[in-house]
């Protein structure tokens, strides 16, 4: 599956620069709101526009979407300014209306991708299209789902395919919305390297005053592009209020984002990090060397406890083991959950060994 079109070479994007960026409302309102920020996206150098048509809404009765009548004022909006449209398709029937109005690309949203029924229905009726199609992670942080949803895609001949990061649910207390689980979207890198990624903050963030901070960190971290929610008055959109931007605002942040490069000419810096990873190979060979006498210790431990008829797990141990390396993590500066985090796993693994599996 490396048959990944480029998004540079992508006609979507043509005539834009990096990073790639699709922005329009939350959702299609009506055709002169439409229209009229469509203008004014074109006018700070976007060149596709979303909206959303049909809205997968958590509560009955809240705005479920102008439906099919929009997708007429899409494909006009974007004539209008002279933008190519984008708008989400759930299942085969949307997808109908959205090839007869000649929309020019979907996307898959969150609430669809980890559904392998409707996303395969969608595959199938996209064969031969060769409309590009953007896959939103599933609500669920689980790289296999994404990864399936983008082969289904892939399977269908199609070649412009975008996987989109939108953060994931959670339950409990955190500022985001859909919390980003970075490392994700960086397995889905490693594992599918020609595969365009894009970052949609909006959804991620779930408000204003955070978007931009996520957009940079996308970037930073070698995302192609964004997806922007952007609304003329965001406080009375239908949908997604709290998270949308204004075009200005839009201007402002694209203005203060820088892209990287993932290789540089630079001799001088590229010596400067490969001495650097020279020490990080090091440290690495010795953590290694490390873990393993610590394992071979615990192993030992082990043996004494099943001969001593001693429980593996020794609470009141871990727990003191806990407090010691977050101590110790404190001191020196680190991040104690990333600590925790990590003692977590080495506890286990190492209960594992006691346990002779
Ligand atoms: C959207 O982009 O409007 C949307 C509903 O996204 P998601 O599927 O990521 O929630
Ligand atoms: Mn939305």
């Amino acid at each position: 599956m490396s048959d990944f079109c480029q998004i540079q070479d992508w006609k979507l994007f043509s005539g834009s620069g990096r990073p790639y960026v699709i922005a329009g409302p939350c959702s299609v309102e009506s055709r002169e709101s439409l229209v009229s920020e469509a203008l004014c996206l074109k006018k700070i150098g976007i060149n596709v526009l979303r909206g959303g048509l049909w809205k997968p809404r958590t509560h009955p009765g809240s705005f479920e979407g102008v439906g099919e009548e929009g997708a007429g004022w899409l494909r006009e909006a974007g004539a209008a300014a002279g933008m190519r449209t984008a708008t989400e398709v759930a299942n085969a029937r949307h997808l109908d209306v959205i090839l007869k109005n000649g929309i020019d690309a979907v996307w898959i949203g969150a609430r669809t991708s980890g559904n392998p029924f409707l996303v395969q229905e969608i595959a199938e009726a996209l064969r031969g299209t060769g409309l590009p199609v953007f896959v939103k992670n599933p609500l669920v942080p689980d790289p296999e789902l994404w990864t399936g949803a983008i082969e289904r895609f892939a399977r269908s001949g199609l070649k412009y395919i975008c996987a989109v990061h939108r953060g994931f649910h959670s339950y409990g207390e955190t500022i985001f919305r859909n919390p980003p689980f970075w490392q994700i979207p960086v397995e889905l890198r490693r594992r599918l390297p020609g595969l365009p990624l894009l970052c949609d903050p909006s959804h991620i963030t779930g408000r204003r005053d955070l978007v931009e901070d996520i957009a940079r960190q996308a970037l930073i971290l070698g995302f192609d592009g964004l997806m922007i929610e952007v609304h003329p008055d965001p406080d009375k959109a239908l949908s997604d209020a709290a998270q949308q931007i204004t075009p200005e605002a839009l201007q402002g942040v694209l203005g203060r984002l820088r892209m990287r490069s993932s290789s540089t000419s630079d001799a001088e810096a590229t010596a400067a990090i490969d001495d650097l990873r020279t020490g990080i190979d090091r440290i690495d060979a010795a953590l290694i060397d490390l873990l393993a006498e610590r394992m071979n210790i615990s192993e030992s431990i082990g043996r004494i406890k099943e001969r001593s008829g001693l429980t593996v797990l020794q609470t009141g141990r871990w727990n003191t083991v806990l407090e010691k390396v977050r101590a110790m993590a404190k001191e020196k500066n680190l991040d104690e959950d990333f600590i925790s985090e990590i003692y977590t796993t080495i506890h286990r693994a190492s209960m594992e060994r006691q346990l002779g599996k």
